[in-house]
């Protein structure tokens, strides 16, 4: 693994940073810095994202037959590396990093031409269907059933049950979903994979509320109802009762994100609150205590980011990052957890007020000004809103089953 740049990496790191300065518009910044977990609203999200489709830069992982900018490893690092340290926005990851390297590896042609210029261009928007409600870790047991149809003539699928957890289905065009398309079969071997248009008769969507607070514009998770909803055979991936497979490749793109770059960010914004934050006669940054908490979450970034470093140097575009995503999965939400702990341990009593005054005004229903520093005011959400990490995309305690199996052989 060579770690050094070279001249053109050099230039490149300017292109993108010159390329920030002038996208990431003083507007992102001022909604970005209110943001509880990394997202903007919709209308924010595709601004960002048309931004970097634009410039080519939309799907840094794609092959370039698809639209990708086919770069170097070290380019990919580069990007993420500057688009973190800035505080950009995260992409919305379930077009772009979930379903479309699906679509690539088991879609027919005419699949991946109606989709992925779609994806790329963040002209549709994507949910993923996966978790039902008592089918979560053991997805396997899933039970929403797809019974095959022929319906005006048209040969389809006629789906009847429900997804929960599902992370922006209200924004969401498409979802692709896990179905049972045979009762008999053995669980894995009876589940399909199947795209669904959001827009069809008998969908309904119901938000569920989050502990980080009710905010118009960061509705998270829903639960989505399916009624006798009739989906053309044409929107099935691959093979009828292959589902699983596709499903466990996609999980492996979900889960094999590098995390350092942003940790790294998250710690400089913790160091920024601890330099004017007061404890005792001076700041918090000075505190020994304190100091020493910062020491070892930076030698653990340290430690994970040459890692990843590691593992994404050696993988050349649209691989997979195998059972090494599940110990990148464990270690990153475990550190994003820790730091957005110490963040909320900095601002000490101004993070308390965030539900009922902060989320009126930035929800426009007061105009009184924060009252909390404005850089306290995201802090709180955050620290709950994090508590998902271990959870969402395969709970830790199942990465450490995986790893168990795969990497221990145990
Ligand atoms: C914020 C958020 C967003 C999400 N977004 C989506 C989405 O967009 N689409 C989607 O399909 N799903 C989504 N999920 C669902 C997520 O994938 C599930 O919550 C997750 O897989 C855990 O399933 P569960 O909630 O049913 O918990 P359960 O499976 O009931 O697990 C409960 C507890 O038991 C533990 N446990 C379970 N089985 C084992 C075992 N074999 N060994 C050891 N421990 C075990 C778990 O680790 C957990 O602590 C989201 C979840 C969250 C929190």
């Amino acid at each position: 693994m060579d770690l050094a740049f070279t001249p053109e990496d050099l230039a490149f790191q300017a292109e993108v940073r010159a390329w920030i300065a002038e996208n990431y518009t003083p507007a992102l910044r001022a909604k970005m810095a209110l943001s509880k977990n990394g997202y903007l609203d919709k209308e924010g999200q595709v601004e960002w994202q048309k931004r970097l489709y634009q410039k080519g830069w939309a799907a840094p992982d794609w092959p370039v037959e698809y639209g990708g900018p086919g770069w170097t490893a070290s380019q990919r690092y580069i990007f993420n590396m500057e688009i973190s340290a800035a505080g950009c926005p995260t992409p919305s990851p379930m077009g772009l990093k979930m379903v479309a390297p699906v679509i690539m590896a088991f879609g027919n042609e005419q699949q991946k031409a109606q989709h992925l210029p779609k994806i790329l261009s963040s002209d549709i928007w994507w949910c993923q269907g996966y978790s039902e409600p008592g089918s979560g870790s053991d997805l396997a047991s899933l039970q929403m059933k797809a019974e095959k149809t022929v319906r005006d003539g048209v040969e389809g699928y006629v789906l009847n049950g429900s997804k929960i957890w599902t992370t922006q289905a209200q924004w969401a065009d498409w979802m692709f979903n896990l179905v049972r398309t045979s009762q008999e079969a053995k669980n894995q071997n009876g589940i399909s994979f199947i795209l669904v248009d959001m827009t069809s008769p008998g969908i309904s969507i119901r938000p569920l509320p989050t502990l980080d607070g009710p905010v118009e514009g960061q509705q998270e998770i829903n639960q989505v109802f399916y009624e006798d909803v009739f989906v053309t055979a044409e929107n099935l991936i691959g093979e009828e009762g292959k589902g699983w497979t596709y499903a466990k490749y996609l999980l492996e793109f979900e889960r094999g994100n590098a995390y350092a770059p942003g940790l790294k960010n998250a710690l400089k914004k913790v160091k920024r609150i601890a330099a004017v934050e007061q404890a005792g006669a001076g700041t918090l940054i000075e505190d020994a205590d304190f100091q020493r908490k910062i020491a070892e979450l930076e030698i653990q970034i340290q430690a994970l980011d040459a890692t990843e470093m590691k593992i994404f140097s050696g993988l050349s575009s649209g691989k997979s990052v195998g059972a090494a995503s599940s110990m990148l999965k464990c270690k990153g939400s475990e550190m994003q957890q820790a730091i957005s702990e110490l963040a909320l341990e900095a601002v000490g009593a101004n993070g308390v007020p965030f539900v009922a005054d902060s989320w009126a005004i930035i929800d426009g229903r007061s105009n009184d000004p924060f009252p909390v520093p404005d850089y306290a005011v995201a802090v709180a959400p955050a620290y709950f809103n994090y508590r998902k990490t271990s959870i969402y995309a395969g709970s830790n305690e199942i990465q450490r089953n995986i790893m168990a199996k795969m990497v221990l052989g145990l």
